[in-house]
């Protein structure tokens, strides 16, 4: 199995044709909800893979979490390991304005309250679990938990650092893989990531910080990895995107099936640039997430 350990937000989506002012009252085209939040989007990337996948993490007592654990259950992921928790469920308000730009403020909500008291779910989910997904939209004391726990079973910690926030030095010794993208690599290592060039050196940066492998997601460009063997760089494939919401969740998704599945570590690299590549030809956060077949029909393995 694979695990996600993580946070479960609504998206409340405005579309607006410009975004307000301070103290402007403005009328919008339309509004929808969507589940989202990087864990449980990354869990749906899995489970779509046809992965049997635990989602650890917390919801509020109000509607948003009953409709966020009907989502997850209806795409697959098993949801026993997720908590219901006094209080409003995490969200995030976004507001997208006929030019594309957007405004997002996230409330933690019960993603927030992750704690301590979550870990011994989280340990009888790891029971057998070959893979462990983490983010940073839960505490971070929490998440560096949650990667003890990880390796102390054996499973593969990977850590997604998104959104991007300065590490703790024992965060990174306790990834097996650390997945940041161009803007998160930038902002953990000072270096501006904009090329296979300054990734490489971002990436060996991180690997000096103690973590093992670094992938670092290029969009549109692919993906550089380093590891102890080097530093080697994949092109993307090529597809035509209308919709770049939740690539790097699907990268992970589409790596951590094929690690757990026992695959190469490069098959395993095809498997996210595929997942991701695909992830962007549709709308949306979970509902962009190829299958299987999908995923093997242009990864080739
Ligand atoms: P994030 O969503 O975290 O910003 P990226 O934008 O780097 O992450 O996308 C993650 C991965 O998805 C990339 O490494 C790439 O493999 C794939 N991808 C993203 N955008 C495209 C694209 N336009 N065409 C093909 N693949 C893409």
């Amino acid at each position: 199995t694979i695990v996600v350990f993580g946070s479960i937000n609504m998206d409340l989506v405005v579309r607006t044709p410009r975004l307000p002012a301070p103290g402007e009252t403005l009328t919008g085209h339309s509004f929808f909800t969507a589940p989202g939040g990087k864990g449980a989007n990354q869990a749906v990337a899995c489970a779509r893979l046809d992965a049997p996948t635990r989602m650890v993490g917390r919801v509020g007592d109000d509607l948003f979490g009953e409709q966020l654990r009907h989502s997850l259950r209806s795409f697959g992921v098993q949801d026993d390991g997720v908590l219901t928790t006094p209080g409003p469920s995490g969200v995030a308000l976004i507001a997208v304005d006929d030019a594309a730009e957007n405004t997002i403020v996230i409330v933690p909500g019960a993603n927030g309250a992750v704690g301590s008291e979550d870990m011994p779910r989280l340990e009888r989910a790891l029971d057998g679990a070959r893979a462990l997904l983490l983010q940073l939209e839960t505490p971070l004391a929490t998440v560096a938990a949650a990667a003890r726990a990880g390796r102390a079973r054996g499973a593969t910690v990977i850590l997604d650092p998104a959104p991007a926030l300065p590490l703790p030095d024992e965060l990174y010794a306790l990834a097996d893989i650390l997945t940041p993208n161009e803007s998160e690599a930038t902002t953990l290592t000072g270096i501006p990531v904009h090329d296979e060039q300054s990734a490489a050196a971002a990436a060996r940066a991180l690997r000096a910080r103690g973590a093992r492998t670094v992938i670092i997601k290029l969009g549109a460009r692919g993906a550089l990895a380093a590891d102890a063997n080097g530093v080697r760089f994949w092109p993307a494939f090529t597809v035509t995107a209308v919709d770049t919401v939740a690539a790097g969740d699907a990268f992970n998704g589409g790596l951590a099936v094929a690690l757990s599945e026992g695959r190469p570590f490069e098959e395993a690299i095809r498997w996210g640039l595929a997942a991701g590549a695909l992830s962007v030809t549709k709308h949306g956060a979970q509902p962009s997430m190829p299958d299987r077949a999908e995923l093997l029909a242009l990864s080739g393995v």
